[in-house]
């Protein structure tokens, strides 16, 4: 996991080690959407790992981007999806970029979270994208990319 600074934002780069193929780049955005899933994703892994049934979840971290937590994978997946061509509604498509991190290495980046935000201060304090000023307009907070990537009816998802 690296951090780097690229045109004035933070990028945060999870990869599995010795592995150049599969890794995700998250904006400090998605990075801060990310951040405030955290303890839902933990809910998830928490089930998996009880070996519950019916785990599925997929959370929305910023433009094509998802977390999922699914039962049968012992996985915590970081994907770009897309939506294909005439998609119905709800019916994204995961893409090959993204990295799907096993149990061990989620809890170790839980670990990591915290000293990042210490070291990168500006990071560790940057809002999701539904916080920005304009989006407490709703028409305008609807034509935002960042949280409304395949249309107005696929939201970011909030912490519950
Ligand atoms: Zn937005």
């Amino acid at each position: 996991m690296t951090v780097k600074k690229c045109d004035g934002d933070y990028v945060v780069t999870l990869r599995i080690k010795n592995d150049d193929v599969k890794y995700v780049e998250l904006s400090s955005k998605r990075w801060a959407a990310f951040r405030q899933l955290v303890n839902d994703i933990n809910t998830g892994v928490k089930a998996l790992m009880k070996g519950e049934k019916g785990v599925k979840l997929q959370l929305h971290i910023g433009g094509g981007y998802y977390v999922s937590v699914t039962s049968g994978i012992s996985c915590v997946d970081f994907r770009k999806f897309y939506k294909p061509y005439n998609a119905v509604y709800g019916d994204i498509k995961a893409t090959r970029c993204g990295v799907a991190l096993r149990l061990e290495e989620w809890s170790h980046l839980c670990s990591l979270m915290v000293a990042i935000n210490a070291a990168y201060p500006t990071l560790g304090t940057t809002l999701p994208s539904y916080y920005d000023e304009d989006h407490t307009d709703p028409m305008t907070s609807i034509t935002c990319t960042e949280c409304y990537p395949f249309g107005h009816n696929l939201h970011l998802a909030r912490p519950h």
